[in-house]
């Protein structure tokens, strides 16, 4: 029998490569850069097979919340591996999901209390738009089909929310496959086409918002957004006053509101929710990756009584809502996710992320600002990212064939640093444990490897 754990770095990478088709790859680029193998991961750190360390400040795509191996989350998983690691969910339940609904309950927007189950972010998404489109037909509403969503807009890589999405390196090719939705023009708070800036407008991008619900208002059954933070295009950050627009926009209407905080919850943007910033309660809500502190694949749709009674009738008034995924309410998930909110809830680590964010915002201003090629630096949180453009004067980008953010990327390795950018926006996303020690070392190789490819 082969022994994988003691195999070289090098003959687990062929291996690797012989079988893995790894996700948002173009997987000639590892022959370059072969996966890099990792053997543990502790806090902010991960160790790869030769023991070298790598500072993880994109949270392993956002969801490592509180640090990897978590002590309070692995024994939660523990003791529930025990007892029970899966029921089906339909006609059974378990304590550790109960515990969980109730808890979350605390924390969520008033009214949001229907929790309904998936396995990954997309998953949620298609379920909260499957949702929204059954929720109108049932109240007699049945000219609602459509949906509306923000440019730069980010909900997934299904098709459903692909059709919601505005990213076209992930959607252009598959686009005959999508429905239409409605792509409302975002803010977009560096490139302001009304020459404001986030602090001081009076949100003048509405229109864009005003128009779309004027002509499409009556015909859509919801709104999708990510609020206040719009993650993978770049962590573009916009104004709350807009968020209050959006929420007014759609009770006028009639139109259902959904905010994916599959990125921004669980304390992101120094809110525990984003919609927090606007004290505003969407109709529909998803969550994934800081749910299990990313431990183990989960994520809900939560909404309201209100939607949630139009699905509640006579089995043969056939109006109930015949959606599943297999792994629904997994149990181990539960107690990940109850781990988290013990973790979070005993060690006050959302207020302490908050104490730290302005240091954190001073560290990188004073090792970025004023060098040549950082357009703007954006923070919402522990969130800083760096944009990257040619000419600071005209915001002019660079020619992304270059694929600066990918060098500096590749750079940042060497030197034992994960910051996998977004096109040319190098961003911290850390957990929200990360001290000044750690981010002190990070910020350190982050500038060397920019220098390095741009100085
Ligand atoms: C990551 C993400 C998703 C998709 O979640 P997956 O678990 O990767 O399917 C959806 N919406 C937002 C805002 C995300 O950041």
């Amino acid at each position: 029998m082969k022994n994988y754990n003691n195999m070289s770095m090098e003959e687990l990478q062929n291996l690797d490569l012989k079988y893995i088709w790894h996700p948002c790859s173009q997987m000639k680029d590892y022959e370059e850069l072969p996966p890099i193998v990792i053997k543990e991961g502790h806090g902010v750190y991960l160790k790869d097979v030769n023991d070298k360390e790598y500072i993880d400040v994109v949270s392993s795509w956002w969801c490592n919340l509180i640090g990897h191996t978590n002590d309070t989350v692995v024994d939660k998983i523990k003791s529930q591996l025990d007892n029970l690691e899966h029921v089906i969910f339909a006609n059974f339940t378990h304590p550790p999901i109960i515990e969980l609904c109730d808890r979350l309950t605390e924390y969520l927007p008033k009214g949001l209390n229907k929790f309904n189950f998936s396995d990954n972010g997309s998953a949620a998404v298609e379920c909260a738009l499957k949702m929204a489109f059954q929720y109108h037909h049932q109240i007699g509403d049945t000219n609602r089909k459509g949906f509306m969503c923000l440019s730069e807009g980010y909900h997934g890589e299904t098709l459903g929310a692909l059709s919601v999405g505005s990213l076209d390196l992930y959607s252009e090719i598959y686009k005959p496959m999508l429905m239409d939705a409605h792509h409302i023009n975002a803010p977009d708070c560096y490139r302001c086409p009304f020459n404001k800036d986030r602090e001081n407008c009076n949100i003048e991008c509405g229109e864009f918002a005003k128009e779309s619900f004027k002509k499409h208002g009556k015909t859509t059954a919801a709104l999708i957004i990510e609020p206040i933070l719009q993650g993978a295009s770049g962590m573009k950050i916009y104004p709350a006053k807009y968020l209050n627009l959006l929420r007014d926009l759609c009770d006028e209407y009639g139109v259902l509101l959904i905010a994916d905080e599959i990125a921004t919850g669980f304390g992101r943007t120094g809110k525990f929710f984003a919609v927090n910033h606007a004290n505003i309660s969407p109709d529909i809500m998803t969550i994934s990756k800081g749910l299990t502190g990313g431990f183990m694949p989960m994520a809900a749709t939560i909404t309201t009584e209100k939607i949630y009674d139009a699905f509640y009738g006579d089995y043969n008034s056939h109006v109930a809502f015949m959606h599943s995924h297999t792994y629904s309410g997994n149990p181990l998930g539960s107690s990940a996710a109850l781990g988290v909110l013990d973790f979070l809830e005993k060690n006050k680590t959302l207020e302490r992320a908050n104490e730290f964010a302005p240091i954190l915002n001073k560290m990188v201003l004073e090792a970025f600002e004023g060098e040549e090629h950082i357009g703007e630096i954006r923070n919402i949180g522990l969130i800083n990212a760096l944009e990257i453009v040619e000419d600071k004067e005209t915001k002019k980008p660079f020619d992304s064939k270059l694929r600066l953010g990918y060098q500096i990327y590749k750079k940042a390795l060497d030197y034992g640093l994960l910051l996998r950018p977004l096109g040319d926006v190098i961003y911290f996303n850390p957990p929200l444990i990360f001290t000044e020690e750690e981010a002190r070392k990070s910020i350190k190789i982050m500038k060397k490897a920019y220098k390095e490819v741009l100085g």
